[in-house]
């Protein structure tokens, strides 16, 4: 057997974007030692490509706004199938992760009486978006590694070692969790660089590994979103909720073909930008869907006024929920109003003066120009739906964090239930702060409680071991299959066949491929050796992307209804027999196999508390529950 570097932590976070960033801050400031491991560059992580903002109901922009107002949003957003208690949680707490930030240093834009800056995002009632430009990720990163550094310096001050208290493993992929009589024990996995393996015991794993994009052709997410987390919860026990709930973002680039995908962000819209198709006709106006008719400007002069001055008006529809965006433009792109490389037109160029477009939008500009050729102060934009956020991830208690298997927690795009069926912009940051600090207490709180510790058996290491090297044995009667062309099919299959637009018979088809797909993996096959080898890294991700994908796949097969980012043709409209249903995904976790099958089963969730339903008004509520779900509610007790 190879060696396997050996070390021994408290709390293991895996995942150094946003929300395992502000999850390792709070575990050492609980005292505790902490590994955080993640397999890009320590600072490369999706929070850094965030662009629009990170919302919370500070009242900067609008004095009017408050928690309640960001929660009720939030739940629309989600189309009231959100976990509500962690939206409450959510909007309660956003607004002091956000002032807490500058505490660390964060440096956001301001208002012209120096308050934070916030700006308009879809589905928000209020200018909520605290904002840095249009790299608001970026200084969201830069700061929790500031703080990270002045931590590491007081463990230095206390102890001579900088790394007493938490080390950085960058480079370094996670492929197993192991567990000791069902609780975790501690993560497996290998330096990119060297090959070499790596064992950290540990009786609690943070999981903030962000999402699932690169399942998919046409996505905004980068190499590194390939459901790690969400495969490595379910091998070892863990279930997953809401999986057939993927993002599309409405405006993802089309042209040229090598950048399509990457993202516009919805801050073009939030600031001014109209989206238009080939006949010039701002066609938003006309997708405004009936639950939220009267809440949206009606007239293109109403929109503009409202831009304006937001409480002399309703918003502009062009800042729809993304679902709805998304789905009108693909309905006018269908309809063959679309432009000429498949999308349709996005316009800041004509809504405000050049120097206020680099000002306001300098990463969007930068970017066009550099991959497009577009200059967008004088030319519209073509921007089409891609694949960008997963609702679904792990199930985890609301206040803690905690996955169903002791000493497993979740937090950020891995988790799942905060934004039931479609996440509102902006509420992705602020979920990574709330939740991810709540994810490092209730860690430290476990750890704190353990009288003994579990222990990895070598078994189990030395069959995470042989997993790993799998891929370098060739099958005896061939060359085996190659990682590159699996992923090609694996992301066409699901870009085709369980993408925005949902039928039974091509979702079953899908299924059936993915089986095909399973089957051939068995004989996956890499050359070289284990030193920097990305065939057999990808080779690694693609049993992850197999395992997560058949969990879309077969629960957007059950869900027969259409909500949010779950668009079934054979089954438009919303259900409200489907509204509280969630849909867990299981293996079974004494299943040997690489890529275990998956079961999904139908359940309910606990009903909102009657302080919170009497936040919302019985009018709206009908359009989304059952009558006999309406009768705790106030107004309907009379
Ligand atoms: P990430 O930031 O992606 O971090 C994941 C980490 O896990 C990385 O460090 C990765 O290396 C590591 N990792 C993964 N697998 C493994 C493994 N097996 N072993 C070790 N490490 C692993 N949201 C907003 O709210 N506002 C916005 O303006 C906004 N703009 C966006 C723009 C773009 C282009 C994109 C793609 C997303 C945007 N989002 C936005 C969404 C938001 O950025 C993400 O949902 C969020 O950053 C996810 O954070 P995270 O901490 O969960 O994961």
């Amino acid at each position: 057997m190879p060696d396997v570097e050996r070390h021994d932590y408290d709390v293991v976070v895996i995942g150094a974007g946003g929300a395992g960033l502000r999850a390792v801050i709070e575990a050492r400031e609980q005292g505790l030692s902490v590994a955080v491991v993640c397999k890009s560059l320590f600072g490369k992580a999706h929070t850094v490509m965030a662009e629009g903002g990170c919302a919370a109901s500070m009242g900067n922009a609008n004095e009017k706004d408050n928690w309640q107002t960001h929660f009720k949003d939030t739940m629309r957003g989600g189309k009231f199938l959100n976990n509500w208690r962690m939206a409450e949680l959510h909007a309660q707490e956003a607004a002091d992760r956000v002032w807490e930030l500058e505490t660390y240093g964060a440096l956001f834009d301001r208002t012209p009486d120096g308050r934070i800056s916030q700006r308009n995002f879809g589905g928000h009632t209020y200018p909520r978006l605290a904002h840095v430009g249009d790299r608001t990720g970026l200084e969201l990163i830069r700061t929790m590694q500031q703080k990270i550094v002045s931590l590491q310096q007081e463990d230095f001050a206390a102890t001579g070692d900088y790394e007493a208290r938490i080390k950085v493993f960058a480079e370094c992929t996670i492929t197993e969790l192991l567990t000791d009589n069902g609780a975790v024990a501690g993560a497996f996995g290998y330096w990119r660089e060297s090959g070499g393996f790596v064992l950290f015991k540990a009786p609690a794993v943070v999981l903030a590994t962000g999402g699932i994009g690169k399942s998919y052709t046409v996505t905004s997410n980068s190499w590194e979103y390939t459901g790690d987390g969400h495969a490595l919860a379910l091998r070892c026990g863990a279930t997953l909720i809401n999986m057939e709930f993927l993002q599309f973002h409405p405006t993802g680039m089309v042209w040229p073909p090598s950048v399509k995908g990457i993202l516009v962000t919805e801050g073009v819209r939030g600031d001014g930008g109209v989206l238009k198709n080939s006949d010039g006709k701002r066609f938003m106006f006309d997708y405004i869907p009936p639950v939220f008719k009267g809440q949206y400007a009606e007239t293109e002069e109403e929109a503009d006024q409202w831009l304006r001055d937001n409480d002399s008006a309703r918003r502009t529809p062009d800042l729809l929920p993304r679902d709805e965006v998304a789905r009108a433009i693909n309905e006018e792109v269908k309809a063959g109003r679309g432009t000429e490389h498949g999308g349709v037109y996005l316009d800041i160029a004509s809504r405000m003066p050049a120097e206020e477009i680099v000002r306001r939008l300098p990463s969007m500009h930068h970017q066009f120009k550099e991959l497009a050729d577009v200059d967008i102060t004088a030319e519209p934009m073509e921007v089409g739906p891609t694949c960008h956020y997963v609702m679904g991830g792990v199930e985890v208690d609301p206040d803690s964090g905690a996955a169903v298997v002791p000493g497993l927690f979740a937090a950020g795009e891995c988790s799942g239930g905060m934004h039931g069926s479609n996440r509102l912009g902006g509420n992705s940051l602020s979920d990574l702060l709330v939740f991810g600090r709540r994810a490092g207490l209730g860690a430290s709180a476990y750890v704190q409680r353990l009288t003994d510790r579990p222990t990895p058996a070598e078994t189990d290491i030395d069959a995470a071991v042989k997993t790993a090297l799998a891929p370098f044995d060739a099958p005896a009667d061939g060359p085996g299959e190659n990682p590159y062309t699996l992923h090609a099919e694996l992301q066409q299959t699901m870009n085709d066949l369980v993408g925005i637009i949902r039928k039974e018979h091509e979702v079953r088809a899908a299924i059936d491929k993915l089986d095909e797909l399973r089957a051939r993996y068995a004989n996956v096959t890499v050359a070289g050796k284990r030193p920097f080898n990305p065939g057999w890294h990808l080779a690694l991700d693609l049993a992850n992307m197999l395992i997560v994908s058949e969990c879309v796949a077969r629960a957007a097969l059950m869900r027969t209804e259409s909500r949010g980012g779950h668009t079934r043709d054979d089954h438009p409209g919303m259900n409200p027999d489907w509204r509280n249903s969630l849909l867990v995904c299981a293996v079974d976790p004494a299943s040997t196999a690489q890529i275990p099958g998956v079961t999904v089963t139908r359940a309910d969730q606990t009903p909102m508390r009657d302080d919170l339903l009497a936040l919302f008004e019985l009018s709206e509520l009908e359009k989304y529950y059952t009558e006999q779900e309406l009768a705790a509610h106030p107004a309907a007790e009379g």
